[in-house]
């Protein structure tokens, strides 16, 4: 980790973006749930009109699906912590990656996928799109002869992860973004289990960074979003896709996404030491069979991590020297983190990927993409590291295999 890697700190959690001068002189940003705008009259009209055609930026809004006073605070503030020019809000991180990639992609194109990715994102690369003409190929993260090898004269995206889920792969996002220059072909990380905080993908030359808001940048797990931040004219490009398409974010979850922002870095910054602290607590577990987390120096990415990232996130995976059930049983023991989905928020949650966001394919399907049964996937929360610690130690002293 560098001197050079100052990505958002406290101060940008809280202001970074920010429109000082609020309406009624509010020191928050205003929740306005409006569906609609209205005109004075003709002129008002007419001027509206002008200032669209001549790209004059205006606070001015005519319709709901084009925009949002709120939701625009957080596509400032966001765009800001992420280094990026602008911001759009999604409903969720999967509208945002299905907007971006559906704005970028046309019929007879062809796009590269790294392994180890979001399951709803390979399966809408792999099956949805090509339904519409566009072919994938998917190859294993950081391998970057294979990826030079599998671009083809109509290659338009590389789409990558970091870090990936549930292995917690870390991309070497400064070559893969000299690779796809190199090519002229557009980049698009996924930094959801990143956060701006630990990474800024756009700072090593990528040129789109998708979130799903939903995680650590809400951070209390009360709402679901998404953002993609990037440079103007792309970001407009998709906005005016989005406003055909209507993927949009609701008002409250935005006003609730920019109060969650502001303890970003608060929150990110305890996570991190969290997860190093149970992470070396649980390699030196004889019934863990391995731990993967890029903070580790075990890790295959320890180096690229130490390298490009402040801190090696919130989740770590770890396989046990049990069977699917006898993994279960362990997790049953636990008391502290919720048996769940997701990640990023105050609550610690955990889950078993064969039985969760992989039980509607085979238990072949599964080891073929490496979901093995006695995988285990804890997302730290803002709980204490050693109340954590503590009920790990509790539950592998009561559990029977
Ligand atoms: N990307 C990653 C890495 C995720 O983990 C998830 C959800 O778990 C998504 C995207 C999709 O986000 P959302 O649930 O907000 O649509």
């Amino acid at each position: 980790m560098t001197e050079a890697n100052q990505n958002c700190d406290s101060t940008q959690s809280v202001h970074a973006g920010e429109v000082r001068h609020k309406p009624y002189h509010t020191l928050i940003d205003p929740l306005v749930p409006t569906a609609t705008y209205v005109f004075d009259d003709f002129a008002d009209i007419q001027h509206f009109i002008s200032d669209q055609n001549n790209k004059i930026p205006s606070e001015r809004l005519d319709y709901g699906r084009y925009g949002n006073p709120t939701i625009r605070a957080v596509e400032q503030r966001l765009a800001a912590l992420e280094n990026g020019q602008a911001a759009l809000l999604t409903a969720s991180g999967m509208a945002a990656m299905t907007l971006t990639m559906l704005t970028f992609l046309q019929q007879g194109d062809h796009i590269i996928l790294t392994d180890d990715c979001y399951r709803r994102t390979r399966d809408f690369s792999r099956q949805f799109l090509k339904k519409f003409g566009v072919q994938s190929s998917v190859v294993a993260i950081n391998d970057f002869d294979t990826l030079e090898k599998s671009i083809r004269p109509n290659t338009r995206m590389i789409i990558s992860e970091t870090p990936t889920n549930p292995y917690l792969r870390v991309l070497d996002v400064e070559r893969i973004a000299h690779i796809a220059r190199k090519h002229a072909i557009k980049t698009l990380i996924d930094s959801t289990f990143a956060t701006p905080f630990n990474l800024r993908p756009l700072d090593y030359g990528i040129d789109l960074v998708v979130h799903s808001g939903t995680k650590y940048l809400g951070g209390h797990h009360d709402l679901l979003s998404g953002v993609v931040i990037g440079s103007a004219a792309d970001l407009e490009s998709i906005r005016d896709i989005s406003c055909t398409l209507g993927p949009i974010a609701d008002p409250f979850s935005a006003y609730l996404l920019l109060r969650g922002l502001k303890t970003l870095a608060l929150r990110v910054r305890h996570q991190n030491e969290s997860a190093l602290a149970v992470a070396h607590f649980l390699e030196q577990q004889p019934e863990i069979e391995q731990v993967f987390y890029p903070g580790l120096t075990s890790h295959p990415d320890h180096a690229i991590a130490k390298a490009q990232m402040k801190g090696f996130g919130g989740v770590i995976s770890f396989t046990m020297r049990a069977n699917l059930e006898q993994t279960g049983h362990f997790i049953d023991l636990l008391k502290i983190p919720y048996i769940s989905p997701s990640l990023g928020g105050a609550e610690s949650l955990v889950n078993q990927p064969a039985l969760m966001s992989y039980s509607s394919i085979s238990a072949e399907e599964r080891a073929a993409i490496g979901i093995q049964d006695n995988l285990v996937r804890l997302a730290l929360g803002l709980e204490d590291s050693t109340d954590m610690i503590a009920d790990l130690q509790q539950a592998l002293a009561g559990w029977q295999r």
